[in-house]
């Protein structure tokens, strides 16, 4: 079912409604209308709270509700009066478009108008849309501040600041640019912060730029969802190719692959091509309009398979994805989590399967060690698989009673 644009399926719902948690009478008609019965646990959690202006810290897998969990107290709290007072800052334009997609359905209860400012489309329409006045703004942090320099938009009213994917926003890559928005927005205001995975070195410095914040984990033990089921494909450098198609052959279903690298998305998704899939390719060497065809291609079935780089990895609502196949190992456990995330989405079940090299040994322990069990080790058809060495496997026994 998918309302408004809306990819819909069912995050697990708790008991209760959310005029319960304190939303008001037109948004929980809204929510009835798109399907939204009852709050999700992240959701019961975390909206009485913010409606009364408190920081937050949301802790909570993919899939599990949070964009209504940041986006409800917001609308709820926001006027209308054409300055950005509410702000969602965002790591990819996809989970930006996805935010904007959400508040849209329900901005036009309040009279409220918003803007999505992303990277890879023209600057005026959006600037246009700014100097029209808005009140709620999503953004990427470089088209924000890009929009902030030249004076299209100030940020200093703003009351409410959410950063979604917070470790993500605050990790070396964004801190700089994240560093200068909060330099751009009033000290005094609410601080959301949401996230699959929260490194504690990150969640210090988050704890800095919030106030007293409440922090509500709602993270399974295990770390990823629960009806994920892990398998691991160890094989030498030279058969990865034939286990990536061997593993796309074997699975049914609605498969993602990750790679490391543009260039290996590039010929795997030709490779696939060839093997008659049909395949959709993201990554950051595509323009916006490819990326959101190939999005919004795999997301109503057009493409069986998409083939992507890390871009994808976080946030993007991709209803039943069945299978995720990491053809490179991820560069940290948190990624493996995040890409783990883009199956099993709320209730439903799913597959990650990654193929790893001898190269990968101390990852493989270090991901074992975080999702709280051994990956499975399989074959895969026609792939010889590469032996471990007694030291792995004494150190995968080790991992299991240490687990025990
Ligand atoms: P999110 O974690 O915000 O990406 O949400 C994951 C999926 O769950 C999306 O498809 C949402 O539309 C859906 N969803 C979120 N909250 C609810 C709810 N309270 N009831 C039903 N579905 C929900």
């Amino acid at each position: 079912m998918e309302t408004k644009g809306i990819p819909q399926h069912s995050a697990a719902e708790s008991l209760g409604g959310f005029a319960d948690l304190g939303v008001s009478a037109p948004v929980v008609e809204a929510l009835e209308r798109i399907g939204f019965h009852s709050p999700t646990p992240i959701q019961a959690a975390v909206i009485p709270p913010a409606l009364t202006g408190r920081d937050v810290i949301g802790l909570a897998e993919t899939g599990s509700g949070k964009t209504a969990a940041f986006s409800l107290p917001m609308l709820e709290r926001t006027e209308p009066s054409g300055r950005c007072t509410g702000l969602v800052v965002c790591p990819t334009r996809e989970i930006a478009l996805q935010t904007k997609r959400f508040l849209d359905g329900l901005v036009g209860l309040k009279g409220l108008r918003s803007a999505c400012l992303i990277g890879g489309v023209k600057l005026p329409p959006q600037t246009e849309k700014l100097r029209g006045g808005v009140d709620l703004v999503v953004a990427t942090p470089g088209r924000l501040l890009d929009h902030c320099r030249r004076r299209n938009v100030s940020l200093d009213g703003v009351r409410c600041l959410v950063l979604d994917e917070a470790d993500h926003m605050l990790d070396l890559g964004f801190l700089p640019q994240m560093q200068e928005i909060l330099d751009l927005v009033p000290s005094r205001r609410q601080t959301l912060m949401f996230s699959a995975t929260l490194p504690q070195v990150i969640e210090r410095l988050a704890k800095r730029v919030m106030s007293d914040p409440l922090r509500f984990d709602l993270l399974p033990s295990g770390r990823t969802a629960e009806g994920i089921e892990h398998r691991l494909y160890l094989v030498h450098d030279r058969d990865k190719k034939s286990c990536l198609v061997a593993l796309t052959h074997q699975q049914e279903g609605s498969t993602l692959v990750f790679m490391r690298r543009k260039v290996d998305a590039d010929w795997a998704s030709r490779q696939l091509e060839l093997e008659g899939e049909s395949v959709a390719r993201l990554h950051s060497d595509r323009s916006q309009s490819q990326r959101v065809a190939a999005l919004e291609g795999f997301r109503k079935g057009g493409f069986r398979i998409l083939v992507a780089t890390d871009l994808a990895a976080r946030g993007i609502d991709v209803p039943r994805c069945a299978h995720i196949v990491n053809y490179d190992l991820p560069a940290t456990v948190e990624d493996y989590v995040h890409r783990a995330g883009r199956t099993a989405r709320g209730s439903l079940k799913g597959v990650v399967s990654s193929i790893g090299t001898w190269r990968d040994k101390q990852m493989v322990r270090d991901i074992e060690a975080a999702i709280g069990e051994p990956l499975p080790r399989r074959v895969a058809a026609g792939v010889t698989p590469q032996e471990e060495r007694r030291s792995t496997i004494r150190g995968r026994e080790r991992v299991r009673r240490r687990l025990m």
